[in-house]
């Protein structure tokens, strides 16, 4: 019978045999032994499963892995050393040179710079699409180099929910994988395969850690989208040289992709993670259910009470608040939630951003989110400070803007901090 989700977050990946320890081990060996070269050697050319080099995988991981894979219904999943190696790591699987990708506009800085700007120097190039584009606008802007299209479920720090099902239909149409970043939705709230997209990411450091102790990433596979004979994705279907010819689509025919992205980018870039990290993830998803639910509750409080200090602010971006499109969607995917951040933006510009912040003494500032504990920050003095006025617009990114993080405090003690510093713009 198949486990409920607070159950898969306990104990999926890892069956402890009788005497085994009853929590996930940590397998602190770069590598392992064998007793003859044939036993290497299958493990070498794929045919039998096991451990060789921590770098390709290791036994904590690997149980991790398959937790996760069980979390978001795909059919395996790699972990990474960052959400940025994650998405870098997804892209390169794909694509090679003179590839062509469309991703919503709206997606995490980082994940902006590594599409705008790097990605150009692999000869990569990244088009950004915005949500409000029409599907012909964006059909338009497909072509025969296009191989993915890429998404987050709730952007970050504009909080848009994303229509899963639309953006899946433009991507199938055209025999290309939808990527969704699902990192601020969780599987909890959201498991995006379910909608149709086709491989999720996740920055791993947010909410599935959870404490503030583990930068990470992780990339899942559906195993549903079709690589077979597409002609866009050449090397699925050809001989992999670097690999003993083998053939992705042929001999690993129900997930090609995660193969392909553990035996040649895992193997050549080596963005993995390591086993006490993978331990310390495992530990955040244990209870991921419970806080996410916590940070959510917190978050529908908070954003109810910024609905009455409309003195101050100029607008708040959150699924919670009602007859907005993000809230109409939140319904749909997320269960009616929309996770535990709110950004708003105060009227007083960069000033009284600068004058907010300092005020507070409960909630952290911190270049974070999705943390144990209540977190905010205000990009336009810290991330987005190199940016002038205009290019913080082009951006997005309002000068007043401020990025709240609720975590698992008792909430009055969030709101009583908010209440001063509030009063501290009227001195
Ligand atoms: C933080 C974040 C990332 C990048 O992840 P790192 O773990 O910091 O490398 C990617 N996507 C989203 C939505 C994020 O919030």
């Amino acid at each position: 019978m198949a486990h409920g989700f607070a159950s898969k977050c306990l104990r999926a990946g890892y069956s402890p045999k009788n005497g085994e320890a009853a929590t996930l081990p940590i397998y602190q060996s770069t590598t392992f032994v064998y007793d003859k070269t044939k036993d290497v050697a299958s493990l070498f050319d794929l045919k039998s499963e096991g451990f060789f080099y921590s770098r390709l995988s290791n036994p904590t991981v690997d149980c991790v892995e398959k937790k996760i894979a069980a979390l978001e219904g795909g059919v395996g999943a790699m972990l990474t050393s960052s959400g940025q190696a994650a998405t870098f790591a997804t892209i390169m699987t794909l694509c090679k040179a003179n590839s062509h990708v469309l991703s919503l506009s709206t997606v995490y800085g980082g994940t902006y710079n590594l599409f705008a700007v790097t990605l150009k120097r692999f000869g990569i190039e990244v088009e950004f699409i915005k949500e409000d584009e029409t599907d012909s606008m964006i059909q338009a802007k497909i072509r025969d180099n296009t191989c993915a299209i890429f998404a987050e479920t709730i952007a970050n720090p504009a909080m848009n929910v994303l229509d899963i099902e639309r953006f899946a239909r433009i991507a199938h149409f055209n025999n290309i994988p939808l990527i969704v970043d699902n990192t601020f939705a969780t599987p909890y709230l959201c498991t995006p395969f379910a909608f149709g997209a086709d491989i999720v990411i996740h920055s791993t450091t947010k909410y599935l850690d959870g404490h503030a102790t583990v930068v990470g990433g992780c990339v899942v596979d559906s195993g549903k989208f079709n690589f077979k004979d597409n002609e866009r994705f050449s090397d699925f279907n050809e001989k992999d040289l670097s690999y003993h010819g083998i053939i992705y689509t042929e001999d690993f025919k129900d997930c090609p992709f995660i193969v392909k992205a553990k035996v040649q980018i895992m193997r050549d870039i080596g963005l993995c993670m390591s086993a006490q990290d993978a331990f310390l993830l495992d530990k955040g998803i244990e209870t991921l259910p419970l806080r996410v639910q916590k940070h959510c509750d917190n978050a529908r409080t908070v954003a109810l009470y910024l609905k009455t200090k409309s003195k101050y602010i100029k607008e708040i971006y959150s699924p919670y608040l009602e007859n907005t499109k993000a809230h109409e969607l939140s319904l749909k995917y997320l269960k009616g939630e929309g996770s535990g951040v709110i950004s708003f933006v105060l009227k007083g510009g960069l000033d009284a951003g600068i004058k907010f912040i300092d005020a507070l003494s409960f909630i952290n500032l911190e270049v974070h989110v999705a943390d144990i504990r209540t977190c905010i920050l205000h990009p336009a003095s810290s991330t987005h400070r190199q940016l002038t006025s205009e290019q913080l617009k082009d951006c997005g990114i309002d000068e007043g803007l401020l990025r709240l993080s609720l975590g698992l405090d008792d909430v009055d003690d969030v709101i009583n901090d908010l209440e001063q510093a509030f009063s501290a713009l009227d001195k």
